[in-house]
């Protein structure tokens, strides 16, 4: 008799990616997420280096395995690997509310995004420490505009108080899974569609993205698969 075929539980690979400048909140948000966890400010900047996370679920009955990547403070260099884009299906835009600075500089996240990863892939732009309601230096309204200008989804969230958080995560990989060309038939392999090894990259090298100066310390971290 043939053998019956086995229903499919191969979860699906999801790489996602935090980008933004440094100290917006990109690890503790990943550990918020991840780990449910919460470092005390005092504590955070000598203890936060998380690079790398796994994290399952289900979503719309399907298995997904998530692997989200952290920058690991490779934009203080003002360095980021094209090797980090590679297979990434999903990015995570994060600024700080109560850092203007940290806004202004969107536009040269969504630039460098631009040359890496290709257009079907899911941004969400995150506003964190809204628990900081009292220095915000960028409005909500404010938020909105741009990620709509940038085709992004958009949301407000705290690390801190876990506000915003899961549903950040949890949108995107819902716009992943409504996207079956970042991931049909990328079960098991790395990246499906999402992100080439950027414009003029190499497989499995690993190239600077300068976002202006070329200094190369930070560099190294090779994100290869994308489970
Ligand atoms: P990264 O450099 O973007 O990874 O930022 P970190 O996660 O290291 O956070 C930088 C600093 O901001 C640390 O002192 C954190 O404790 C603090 N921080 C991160 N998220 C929040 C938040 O939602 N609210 C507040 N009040 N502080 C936060």
């Amino acid at each position: 008799m043939a053998p019956t075929s086995k229903p499919t539980t191969t979860p699906i690979n999801c790489k996602l990616l935090l980008i933004g400048n440094s100290s917006v909140g990109k690890s503790s948000l990943l550990l918020r997420f991840s780990d449910e966890q919460w470092l005390p400010e005092d504590e955070s900047s000598a203890t936060i280096g998380v690079d790398f996370r796994v994290h399952k679920m289900e979503i719309k009955g399907k298995k997904v395995k998530l692997s989200i990547w952290d920058t690991a403070g490779q934009e203080r260099f003002r360095t980021i690997t094209s090797s980090y884009y590679r297979g990434a299906q999903g990015i995570i835009l994060v600024y700080d509310v109560s850092n203007r600075e940290s806004f202004d500089a969107l536009p040269r996240w969504y630039s460098e995004l631009e040359t890496y990863v290709s257009n079907s892939v899911v941004k969400i732009l995150v506003g964190n420490k809204v628990d900081k309601e009292f220095s915000r230096q960028v409005s909500t309204v404010e938020g909105q505009q741009f990620a709509k200008r940038m085709n992004s989804l958009f949301i407000e969230a705290s690390a801190k108080t876990a506000i915003g958080v899961n549903e950040a995560f949890q949108e995107v990989v819902e716009r992943i899974l409504d996207t079956p060309e970042l991931w049909d038939g990328a079960a098991g392999r790395s990246g499906g569609q999402g992100t080439s090894g950027g414009r003029g990259g190499m497989p499995g090298g690993v190239q600077v993205v300068g976002l202006s100066d070329s200094q190369t310390q930070g560099q190294g971290q090779e994100s290869g698969c994308a489970c």
